[in-house]
C-alpha cells in the first residue's frame, strides 16, 4: 500500500468523510498544442476560428449555468459565472487575436503564448486566494483550446459508474462537478488545487470525501485500483491491505453513525446541562447560504460578510442593488436575526475598482494598511451608501449592523457620525427605514484592551478571532510558513478573549465570537467557561458544536477554565484543553 499525506504532510481535505472504492482515472486535459504559421491571406479566417471557439465556450458555460441541478452546491453558479467572466475578459478573448495577427501564428499557439504570460502574472500575486484563481483561468483556457481542436469538454463518465467509484483527475473544474451528486461518485482526488481553490470549496459543499492538491497522484494510481480517500485527515491510500481496509471500514461506519446522530439534533434547542440557552448562529456570504443555515437549524446570521457584493465586478454596488440583497436576506430568514457586517475589504479581498486608490497588495504590510473600517472611513460615499441600503432594508425587519476592524474609540465615533448622516440623507429623501442595532467587531488587540469604552457606544460586539489571533501573535493568518505559530489557544489570546467576554457580560451587552474558533469544537467548552453564550460559525460546524453544548455544564466549566486561564505556557494549553474537554464526558 502507498500512503499520501498524514503525519507532517497535510493535503488539502476538501469534502469530509471517508470513501473506499475503485479508482477511475480522468485522463482528459489539453492535447498537444499544434504550432504553425498562418499566411497573411488566412489571418482573417484564423481570427474567426478563435472567435468561434470563444463563442462556443460561452454557449457551453451559459448552458451549464442555466441547467444546474437543484441538489448541486449553491456556489456552483457563481463559480461558473466567474469562468464566464474570465472567458470574456480581454486578456483571453481579445489579446490572443492580436498575437495571431502580429506573429502570424495559429490560434492554439497564440492562446498558449497568452496563457504562459497570464500564468506568470498569477504566480507573482502575493495573495494566496487570488493566486489560486490561476487554476480557474487554466480551466477556461482548456475549454477554449478543446473547442479549437474540436475536442469535447464534457467529462464523459459512463452512466453505469459503480457507486464505489473514486475519480482521480489532474483537476476538476466547476463545470465538471455539475452532475456529481446525480452520478453518485464515492470520492474524488485531484493533483491541482489549494485550500481556497474552487475545487476544494465545491468538494466541501458537495459533501463528497475528497483530497486535493496531491500533485502527482494520478501518475501513481492505476485504473480500477482500490483506494481509500480519507477526507477527514487529508490522506489517500492506494492499494490498501486487508488490515488497513478493515480499519477504514470501521472509521467509515463511525463517521456515518456520528453524522446521522448529529442530524437528529437539528431541531433540538442548544441548552446546556444546567439549563442555559446558547445561541448558535451562522456565518454566511450570500443569500444562497441561507438554505444551509436553515438546514443546520441555526438561530440566525451572526455574520454576513458583505464583501462578496463588492468583488468580481468593475463598479461599486449601488444602494438599490444592496437594498435588494439585504431585503432578500431578511425575507429568507423568516424572523431569525440578521447581522450584516459593513464591507471589510483590503488584504485578501481586493475588488478591481479599488485599483489606484489604494494598493494593499503593493504595500509591504497589507494587513496593517488601509483595510476594513479604515478604507470605509477614507471612502465615506461608499460607506454611507451601504449603510443607507442596510437602513432601508431594516424597514422589513430588524437588522444588526456591525463595523469591522475597529481599532479605537475615535474610529467608532467617526462611524457613528457617518451613520447619523446616512439616516439624515434618507430622511431628506423621504425614504422609509427601520431600526438598526449597532455593533462592532473586536479583532484588533487595541480594541480588545479598551473594549469597555467601545461597549458604551454600541449595542453588541462580535469577536473576530481570525484577525485577533493574527494581530496578537503577529502571525499572518494566510502564511503557510508560520501556520504552526498561529495558536488560538495561546495564553495571550485567551486572556484577551476572557477580558472582552467578561467586560461585555458585566455591562449587560451582547457578545459573540464569529471567527473560526467559534466553530472549532476544541474551544467550545473553554469559551462557555469564559461566559460566552453566542457563537457564530460556518453552518457545517453547527451541529457538532451543538452536540458539545448539550453535554456541557457551564457552572462546572467556569471553575475548570479558570485554571486554564492561569496558565501562561503555550505548550501546556493542549493538555489543559484536553482535560477540560474530557471533563463533562466523565460525568
Ligand atoms: C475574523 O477576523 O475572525 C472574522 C470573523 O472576520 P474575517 O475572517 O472576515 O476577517
Ligand atoms: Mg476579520
Amino acid at each position: 500500500a502507498a500512503r499520501f499525506g498524514g503525519g507532517d504532510v497535510q493535503w488539502v481535505t476538501a469534502g469530509k468523510g471517508i470513501a473506499i472504492g475503485r479508482a477511475h482515472l480522468i485522463l482528459r486535459g489539453m492535447t498537444e498544442v499544434p504550432q504553425y504559421n498562418i499566411i497573411a491571406d488566412e489571418l482573417a479566417a484564423e481570427t474567426t476560428r478563435f472567435d468561434n471557439a470563444i463563442k462556443a465556450s460561452r454557449r457551453q458555460l451559459e448552458q451549464l449555468r442555466s441547467a444546474i441541478p437543484e441538489n448541486a452546491p449553491t456556489e456552483l453558479g457563481a463559480f461558473i459565472s466567474l469562468h464566464l467572466m474570465l472567458l470574456t475578459d480581454a486578456t483571453l478573448s481579445r489579446e490572443p487575436l492580436d498575437i495571431i495577427q502580429e506573429q502570424k501564428i495559429n490560434a492554439e499557439w497564440a492562446l498558449k503564448l497568452q496563457t504562459d504570460k497570464l500564468s506568470q502574472q498569477f504566480d507573482e500575486i502575493d495573495d494566496a486566494y487570488l493566486r489560486e484563481r490561476k487554476q480557474d483561468m487554466l480551466q477556461v483556457v482548456e475549454r477554449i483550446h478543446n473547442n479549437l481542436v474540436g475536442q469535447s469538454n464534457e467529462l464523459n463518465l459512463e452512466t453505469n459508474l459503480l457507486e464505489d467509484t473514486v475519480l482521480i483527475a489532474h483537476d476538476l473544474s466547476p463545470a465538471d462537478t455539475v452532475h456529481f451528486k446525480e452520478q453518485r461518485i464515492a470520492g474524488f482526488v485531484t493533483d491541482a488545487g489549494g485550500p481556497t481553490s474552487h475545487t476544494a470549496i465545491l468538494g466541501r459543499s458537495l459533501d463528497i470525501p475528497s483530497v486535493i492538491g496531491l500533485r502527482n497522484a494520478r501518475d501513481l494510481i492505476s485504473e480500477n485500483e482500490w483506494v481509500i480517500v480519507d477526507g477527514i485527515n487529508g490522506v489517500l491510500i492506494i492499494n490498501p491491505d486487508d488490515t488497513v481496509l478493515a480499519e477504514y471500514r470501521g472509521h467509515m461506519r463511525e463517521y456515518k453513525n456520528r453524522k446521522r446522530a448529529l442530524n437528529k439534533l437539528k431541531k433540538t434547542a442548544a441548552t446546556t446541562e444546567d439549563g442555559l440557552n446558547i445561541e448558535l448562529l451562522a456565518n454566511i456570504e450570500s443569500t444562497e447560504d441561507i438554505k444551509q443555515l436553515h438546514s443546520a437549524g441555526a438561530d440566525g446570521v451572526g455574520l454576513f460578510r458583505s464583501e462578496y457584493l463588492y468583488l468580481n465586478r468593475d463598479t461599486l454596488p449601488t444602494e438599490d442593488e444592496q437594498y435588494e440583497v439585504y431585503s432578500t436576506l431578511i425575507k429568507k430568514l423568516k424572523g431569525k436575526q440578521l447581522t450584516i457586517r459593513t464591507v471589510d475589504l483590503g488584504v485578501d479581498k481586493n475588488p478591481r475598482w479599488f485599483g489606484q486608490n489604494a494598493s494593499p497588495n503593493g504595500s509591504l504590510n497589507p494587513a496593517l494598511g488601509l483595510t476594513g473600517i479604515r478604507l470605509c472611513l477614507a471612502e465615506p460615499v461608499m460607506f454611507r451608501t451601504q449603510m443607507r441600503a442596510i437602513l432601508r432594508a431594516a424597514a422589513h425587519g430588524k437588522v444588526n449592523m456591525m463595523w469591522p476592524m475597529i481599532a479605537s474609540l475615535t474610529e467608532l465615533k467617526q462611524c457613528m457620525v457617518h451613520f447619523e448622516t446616512a439616516k439624515r440623507q434618507l430622511a431628506e429623501r423621504g425614504e422609509e427605514y427601520g431600526e438598526v442595532s449597532l455593533g462592532c467587531m473586536i479583532e484588533i488587540p487595541s480594541a480588545a484592551l479598551t473594549v469597555g469604552s467601545l461597549l458604551k457606544l454600541v449595542d453588541f460586539i462580535s469577536i473576530g478571532t481570525n484577525d485577533l489571533i493574527q494581530y496578537t501573535l503577529s502571525v499572518d493568518r494566510g502564511d503557510d510558513s508560520v501556520s504552526h505559530l498561529y495558536q488560538p489557544g495561546h495564553p495571550a489570546v485567551l486572556k484577551l478573549l476572557q477580558h472582552i467576554i467578561r467586560t461585555a457580560n458585566r455591562m449587560g451587552k451582547s457578545v459573540s465570537v464569529c471567527g473560526e474558533m467559534a466553530g472549532d469544537s476544541t474551544y467550545t467548552r473553554l469559551l462557555l467557561g469564559m461566559g460566552l453564550r453566542r457563537f457564530s460559525m460556518n453552518p457545517s460546524n453547527l451541529l457538532t458544536i451543538k452536540d458539545i453544548v448539550l453535554r456541557s455544564h457551564t457552572g462546572r466549566l467556569e471553575e475548570e477554565s479558570a485554571r486554564l486561564m492561569r496558565n501562561e505556557d503555550p505548550e501546556k494549553t493542549d493538555k489543559l484543553l484536553k482535560d477540560l474537554n474530557k471533563m463533562d464526558e466523565a460525568v
